[in-house]
């Protein structure tokens, strides 16, 4: 008889129930997790994809209770990069190999519609052969539509939880799930690549919970997934609140490979920091991406989302040689192409050089 992996790799789906087990015990991760490694090999070799990010901005609009950078944190530092600063981080980038930048921040009023677009457009001029991933939150569908015009191909902005009443107590009454589900949506009408995702072991989260989750995800179709255990904040309102596990983690990210085989999935810093060599782990178990830091080491500990965030200490080409030689080490490559979703590039017919 087919296991239930069998089924999940096969059918790309299983019952809540199936689900509910195979999230809740640790007596499947072997075969899931060589599974799951079976399957990115399959759609994506050895190969693994690098993003440049650049944390650009820390001030933020936005409260969210998780979140170190939130609004009401008077301890936060705040800062933000210049136009110049972030093209300096695009060069260093570029020289190192990067061909996908991600521009990563806070929900920042200072960058207006005019003053993004302008920064997108520059980076596209000084590489014409990169492409520009945006995370920076909730906006309307018209500056969607300009920054996608200005040059922007990507879109990273995680759903959080697609559960209304876990939303509310994840956020702020001002923060509405309905409008998050409704950006994705916009993202993807104007043909951005989209990422979304959820944290792991958030305050208040049920299997049930991350079972919804995965069926918003089964019918947004993004092309990229990001997922990393939450890690508490002093500074914020769940100070208190235990993190989520390493173990969970890996197990959503294989889970994840087999409902998604072709999908994106990268092996956050939030995993690096859980646990030592947790993204290398995240990467021989489902993951097929990393995002190094390539934000100037000057403001690397003021992004503090949560606490004890690793590589905040070296220069960005220290970093990205460690990270070449450790996932070598763990059996796969750094590749330095665009590194397009296989779904993406089926879609279009675009073949990526
Ligand atoms: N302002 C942007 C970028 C947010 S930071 C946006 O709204 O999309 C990127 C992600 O970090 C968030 O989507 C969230 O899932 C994650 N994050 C925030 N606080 C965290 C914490 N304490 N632990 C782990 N992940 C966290």
């Amino acid at each position: 008889m087919e296991t239930i992996i069998e089924k999940l790799a096969h059918t790309h789906d299983l019952a809540d129930s199936e689900l509910k087990t195979l999230i809740e015990t640790d007596k499947f991760d072997k075969e899931l997790f060589s599974t799951a490694d079976a399957v990115r090999r399959q759609a994506y070799g050895t190969d693994v994809y690098i993003r440049g990010l650049i944390e650009f901005t820390n001030f933020c609009k936005r409260n969210c209770y998780y979140c170190g950078i939130r609004r009401d944190n008077c301890n936060a530092q705040r800062y933000r990069l210049t136009k110049d600063e972030i093209l300096e981080c695009c060069d260093t980038g570029y020289s190192l190999g990067f061909r996908t930048f991600v521009l990563q921040g806070g929900e920042d009023e200072y960058f207006t519609d005019e003053v993004m677009c302008d920064i997108v457009s520059a980076i596209k001029t000084n590489h014409p052969d990169c492409v520009i991933t945006l995370s920076i939150g909730e906006r309307s569908y018209e500056t969607y539509q300009k920054l996608r015009i200005a040059g922007a191909d990507r879109y990273l902005l995680r759903h959080e939880t697609a559960t209304e009443e876990h939303y509310e107590k994840l956020h702020p009454k001002s923060s509405k799930l309905i409008i998050r589900k409704k950006c994705l949506y916009d993202l993807k009408q104007l043909g951005y690549q989209v990422g979304s995702g959820f944290m792991i072991g958030s305050p208040y989260q049920t299997t049930e919970n991350i079972i919804s989750d995965l069926r918003f995800l089964q019918e947004l179709k993004p092309h990229m997934i990001g997922i990393g255990p939450f890690i508490s904040h002093g500074d914020t309102p769940f100070a208190n609140e235990p993190s989520g596990t390493f173990e969970m983690t890996v197990r959503m990210i294989s889970i994840l490979r087999l409902m998604f085989p072709e999908s994106l999935i990268p092996a956050t810093t939030a995993l690096g920091t859980i646990k030592k060599g947790g993204r290398e782990f995240g990467l021989s178990v489902g993951a097929n991406v990393v995002m190094p830091n390539l934000s100037p080491k000057s403001v690397r500990k003021k992004y503090s989302i949560y606490k004890d965030k690793i590589c905040t200490d070296e220069e960005a080409a220290e970093g990205v040689a460690k990270l070449r030689k450790s996932v070598e080490k763990a059996g796969y490559n750094v590749v330095t192409h665009i590194g397009h979703a296989k779904s993406y590039i089926s879609n279009k017919g675009e073949s990526d050089a």
